[in-house]
């Protein structure tokens, strides 16, 4: 099984990335599984499947929960916070991911390609545990917009001050590239703008460097592509599935005036140096 790990901060438009790259690939894009695994969210069922419908009723989910030992989630859960990231991982821990990621390859095929999107680089940890064939995407998005989006009430996500999202993107961006750089992980780096701009080309240069092709029969326009066949992405923001034969890609870049902080702006500027923002 080979898995296309998205990692990065949120708001940076991983949904939307992976749509789009399942789609020239062919792949299982399943979301943020790992996420919604260890926050009991979709344990509960509260966030919609791609398909639309809850994952309790969703024909791909609906038996996950059968699985689920409550204990079992409660430790992953705390332990799935990016602060634990450089502890080791005890052996019921790495036990019941190899029992999440068996589950998966039993789903799909020992031959399948996965995507995943629950960007927390704790998941690292436990992705380099299992073994698994791995490349780490890094989308990136500046971040202006990023915290300016968690400005934003939106439906099924839940919003964060100005310093919430600047320690979000900070923590998220700079723990995934010190710890993949650490381990030596296969790891890529994309900025979301980039892929705005020409998502085909982007999409080709990931796949180049595993030698695979890109498949642009499913891609309509420039920036519109059809949506894949396997559509059951436990969604980050499933409000980006509303239309669900196509992924339309918005060039989001000089779309609108930048957001003004103010002095607080400076900080953006900052952490944002390393990643060429
Ligand atoms: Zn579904």
């Amino acid at each position: 099984m080979k898995l296309y790990y998205i990692a990065g901060a949120s708001r940076s438009g991983s949904t939307v990335f992976a749509q789009a790259l399942s789609s020239v690939l062919d792949a299982y894009n399943i979301g943020e599984y790992f996420l919604n695994y260890c926050n009991e969210k979709m344990y509960i069922g509260e966030l919609p499947c791609s398909c639309g419908s809850k994952p309790s009723v969703c024909p791909i989910w609906r038996e996950e929960g059968n699985h689920i030992d409550v204990n079992d989630l409660k430790v992953l859960s705390k332990k799935s916070r990016m602060r634990n990231i450089f502890f080791k991982l005890t052996k019921t821990e790495r036990d019941y991911f190899k029992k999440l990621i068996e589950n998966l390859s039993y789903k799909f095929g020992n031959e399948s390609i996965i995507i995943e999107t629950s960007k927390s680089p704790a998941f690292l940890r436990y992705l380099l545990s299992s073994k698994i064939n791995l490349t780490v995407i890094h989308l990136t998005r500046n971040p202006y917009d990023s915290v300016n989006s968690w400005l934003i009430k939106k439906k099924y996500l839940d919003s964060k001050s100005f310093w919430g999202g600047v320690h979000d993107w900070f923590m998220m961006n700079y723990l995934t590239f010190i710890y993949s750089k650490l381990k030596k992980l296969d790891y890529v780096r994309v900025k979301y703008e980039n892929f705005c701009e020409d998502p085909k080309e982007v999409l080709s240069y990931i796949l180049k460097r595993d030698c695979k092709d890109l498949k642009d029969k499913y891609i309509t326009k420039r920036n519109v592509f059809e949506s894949p066949h396997f559509n059951h992405a436990l969604a980050g923001n499933p409000s980006k599935f509303d239309s669900v034969e196509n992924i339309t890609i918005k060039n989001s870049r000089r779309q609108k005036k930048p957001v003004d902080f103010g002095i607080k702006g400076l900080f953006l500027k900052f952490i944002g140096l390393p990643f060429r923002y």
